[in-house]
């Protein structure tokens, strides 16, 4: 068992807690969820650290704002050149401290690049806009041209201050990129919080991003739990926050950042339905729903968690879905063939196994029991489970399980599908398998959710477009990525000028 203390990353350098003279508190010990080994112990009450990112932070951004944003923008073309090179390095990391397939690491790591590929846009997106002589200056006009005493007016874009990330565990490298690429870009400077349960790789990405370049307290990185994020977001030099993980915390951090004067934006939980067509190409919605469900061991806020089967669709999709689910390898993430790794860590895997006792409890038909895979005990596995026969009120359908569980309701028609999808709590995706343009048409017009899917399983956005969800999958108004983030992490200043 590892007791190495997972480094602060503040002010350029990597740090400690007690450099900055904070006592030994508590920590988190990072494991390995394919074995359970300990790999290091990630601090949780770090507020000294905390405090004094947040302060490089504050005094990186007078000369960091006033960079011209073509050379920032430079930093972040290094940037990710850099990443090119550390690649495999950076997945083999998130395999290690998260459990995904290789596969899977590789896709965070490639998504997050695309991150910052648009940051390097910042100097277009940031753009303001212009419209002369909005108005004449009369008392100064001694002629009948007026076009001389006229005023105009700009709308600047300027930077915030500081600003604060918090992320989730289940995109260890991609999500920190959601934020701070395009956050610095705009001339902000930044203190990053990532998931106390892989915060490894997100260190080196920041390690990386100053072999890039970035100067020093530009970006900063503090772990911590709930104490530190409190901190941070409370803050009285913080000007901004961007927050992913559960809907629970995603409110309260929402309320308690709004409530002390910060933009906030949050990004929940979900719990996602795809929608099967008996017109559907069959053999796309068993791909497709494969995928999605049990994707990331469907630790996935794009996870595809139910499928409802409409008309006489259950009769070729429950068995040829359960089929495709029994043969995924399970196994640890790094290992050639294996198509699903473990969840994170025990307390999740018990989690998963409790919902999956409330599903036969409930009276579901478990066409597919994952509770005893034939891997290492020692590790975090849960295997593929398939539920048919769910109704609304069973919590495998009303709650977010965050595991490899597909729960399979049966409706007659599409509306009637419709209709169970948008009474859910949450509404970040919906999926439509269809051959039909119409139902594709009317599914997309109905659905109550901010990212649709049709005849896609997981409707990941590229970073051109925004990122998030509605109802509690979402507090706040502008979303992750797209122009979206460039109004974010930008304040608008409108300028009226009259010359004489
Ligand atoms: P989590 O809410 O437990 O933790 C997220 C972050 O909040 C972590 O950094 C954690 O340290 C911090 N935190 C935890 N409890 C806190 C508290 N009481 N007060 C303040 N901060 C606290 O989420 P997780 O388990 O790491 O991630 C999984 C969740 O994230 C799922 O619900 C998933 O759907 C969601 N998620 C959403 C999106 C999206 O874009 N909507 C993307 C990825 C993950």
């Amino acid at each position: 068992m590892s007791s190495a203390r997972v480094d602060q990353f503040i002010a350029g350098k990597r740090t400690c807690e007690s450099a900055f003279g904070g006592a030994a508190g508590k920590t988190h010990a990072v494991i390995n969820p394919a074995t359970g080994e300990t790999i290091a112990q990630a601090e949780l009450e770090s507020i000294r650290s905390a405090e004094a990112a947040v302060q490089a932070a504050a005094e990186a951004f007078p000369a960091w704002s006033a960079t011209p944003v073509g050379d920032r923008c430079q930093a972040l073309f290094r940037y990710k050149n850099l990443l090119e090179q550390h690649f495999e390095e950076l997945a083999t990391m998130i395999t290690r401290e998260h459990g995904k397939t290789m596969a899977e690491s590789r896709g965070d790591v490639r998504r997050g690049i695309d991150c910052i590929e648009f940051a390097c846009a910042a100097p277009t997106l940031m753009m303001g806009k212009t419209l002369p002589q909005i108005a004449v200056s009369t008392s100064f006009c001694r002629t009948e041209d007026k076009s001389g005493v006229g005023i105009d007016s700009t709308v600047d874009r300027v930077p915030l201050g500081v600003c604060v990330g918090i992320t989730p565990f289940n995109f260890p490298v991609m999500v920190p990129l959601w934020m701070w690429p395009m956050a610095v870009a705009c001339g902000n400077t930044f203190v990053l919080k990532p998931s106390e349960k892989v915060p490894l790789s997100a260190v080196r990405e920041v390690e990386l991003a100053h072999q890039a370049g970035l100067p020093s307290g530009v970006l900063n990185l503090v772990t911590g739990g709930a104490s530190v994020v409190d901190h941070l977001i409370t803050h009285a030099d913080v000007k901004a926050v961007s927050f992913v993980g559960s809907s629970r915390v995603a409110q309260h951090v929402y309320t308690t950042a709004a409530a002390a004067g910060k933009r906030a934006q949050c990004m929940g939980g979900a719990k996602n339905y795809m929608v099967i067509m008996p017109d559907a190409n069959q053999d796309a919605v068993i791909e497709g729903v494969v995928g999605s469900a049990f994707g990331n061991s469907g630790q996935r806020c794009l996870a595809g968690s139910i499928a409802i089967a409409v008309g006489d669709a259950a009769d070729w999709f429950v068995p040829r879905i359960a089929e495709a689910a029994r043969k995924i390898k399970v196994g640890p993430g790094g290992e050639a063939g294996v198509g699903m790794g473990p969840v994170i860590d025990q307390q999740s895997k018990e989690r998963i196994l409790g919902f999956i006792d409330s599903g036969i409890r409930d009276g579901a038909t478990c066409v597919l029991d994952g509770r005893a895979p034939a891997v290492s005990p020692a590790g975090c596995f849960v295997a593929p489970t398939v539920f048919d026969k769910c109704r609304p009120g069973m919590r495998i359908v009303d709650e977010e399980i965050f595991g490899p569980v597909l729960s399979i309701l049966r409706e007659p028609t599409l509306d009637a599908a419709l209709a169970t999808m948008n009474r859910s709590r949450y509404g970040n995706m919906g999926v439509i398998f269809t051959s039909s343009g119409y139902n594709a048409r009317r599914f997309k017009t109905h659905a109550q959710v901010g990212m649709v899917g049709i005849n896609v399983g997981v409707p990941a956005p590229m970073a051109v477009f925004p990122f998030a969800g509605w109802k509690q999958s979402f507090f706040g108004d502008l979303h992750a990525n797209g122009e979206d983030a460039a109004k974010f992490w930008t304040e608008s200043k409108v300028v009226v000028t009259r010359w004489m």
